[in-house]
C-alpha cells in the first residue's frame, strides 16, 4: 500500500496517509493546522530520502544595457 509521507512547511506537522490512489492536491492539507503548505515524500520504500526541492530563480531581472 502507499504510503505518502506529508511534512508541514507552516507548522512542521509529519504525517502520513496511506491511500490505494495516488495522492492529490487536496489531500496535501496538514492534519494540524490546515495549511496546504505541505510537502510530499513517498514513505514506504519506493524512494528513500528522495525530496525533490525544485527551486527556480528567475534572477536578473529585466534586461537594461547601462
Ligand atoms: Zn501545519
Amino acid at each position: 500500500m502507499p504510503t505518502y509521507d506529508l511534512t508541514c512547511k507552516d507548522c512542521g506537522e509529519h504525517s502520513e496517509k496511506f491511500m490505494m490512489r495516488l495522492i492529490r492536491e487536496e489531500d496535501k492539507v496538514c492534519s494540524s493546522c490546515g495549511s496546504t503548505n505541505v510537502s510530499q515524500g513517498l514513505g514506504g520504500g519506493y524512494l528513500s530520502g528522495g525530496t525533490v526541492t525544485s527551486e527556480i530563480e528567475s534572477g536578473c531581472g529585466g534586461g537594461g544595457f547601462s
